[in-house]
């Protein structure tokens, strides 16, 4: 038999090849929950929004200025849009309410997401919850009414909330790492996210609540300040400044993933942190 030989002359087996161990690392990604990270910010393709749908709308120019439910001018972005360094913020040494964090955060143009978005989505609910649920930003529908997690997405966490744990959504406390929605539903940028972290860490602080839980991959990560797998770290405790921490999978890829095993796998979680908050 004769060896093969160290590589292949023909194109079609070599193109092959490739397709194949593309397909391999793309199943990887999607196993780990990153496939959104694949999306570039200006990308030109179709986006989803945080329930899952296809955006269809055409993009919005970076350049182009903000619309807003008013018609009024446009904010004009703070120079300090991209400096990564954490804001001074003068509930740094106590406890804040929320009401005095929304208001530091104001009509917001500290990052480039303030010339696209409607609303401010600060958060919604419980100020006192025992159980504090953070995602990632705003989509098309939380964008428009000015609320956390009420589009399809927001609909599924909503039943896992009041079917799963059975006590209602007002009970909890739900917000997201930045409060505008990005272009086209891109991930934040790191810019986006450091300048909206300040207002992130004065809602914890605020609320104070028994146990966190993080939707997703990116909001599991900036908390715990680190990559993170999301599909294997899910379902085990972490600690944020000490508040224990159940990080689970985002409602958005639930729906997109729609299998008995990730909705059991929420409800396990979402069960688990109820019961850590009441003990
Ligand atoms: S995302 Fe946060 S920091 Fe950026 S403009 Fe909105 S509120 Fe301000």
């Amino acid at each position: 038999m004769a060896s093969a030989p160290d590589s292949d002359p023909d194109p079609r087996r070599e193109a092959h090849a490739l397709v194949a161990s593309a397909r391999a690392l793309l199943q990887e990604l999607v196993e780990e929950g990153v496939t959104d990270s694949l999306t570039p910010p200006t990308t030109a393709g179709p986006s989803r929004d945080a329930s899952g749908r296809v955006d269809t709308r055409p993009p919005t120019p970076r350049s182009a200025p903000p619309s807003r439910p008013d018609g009024g001018a446009a904010p004009a972005v703070s120079p300090t849009a991209s400096a990564m360094d954490r804001e001074a913020v003068p509930w740094a040494d106590r406890r804040p309410t929320l009401e005095e964090v929304r208001s530091h955060l104001g009509e917001c143009v500290r990052c480039d997401l303030a010339r696209g978005r409607h609303s401010i989505v600060f958060g919604d609910g419980n100020p006192d919850a025992d159980l504090m649920f953070v995602g990632e930003a705003p989509g098309e529908q939380e964008d428009l009414r000015g609320l956390p997690f009420v589009g399809r997405a927001g609909e599924l966490l909503t039943q896992m909330i009041e079917k799963g744990i059975g006590i209602p959504r007002s009970q909890v406390y739900i917000c997201n790492i930045v409060k505008c929605r990005p272009p086209r539903n891109r991930n934040p940028l790191p810019p986006e996210v450091s300048a909206c972290r300040p207002f992130l860490d004065g809602q914890i602080r605020a609320v104070a609540p028994r146990v966190i839980v993080t939707l997703g991959k990116p909001a599991a990560g900036l908390l715990l300040g680190r990559e993170v797998a999301i599909t294997r770290l899910r379902g085990t405790w972490q600690e944020y400044q000490g508040i224990p921490l159940m990080p689970t999978l985002h409602p958005a890829y639930v729906l997109r993933q729609y299998t008995p095993e990730n909705r059991r796998a929420v409800w396990q979680d979402l069960k688990a942190a109820w019961e850590r908050s009441r003990a």
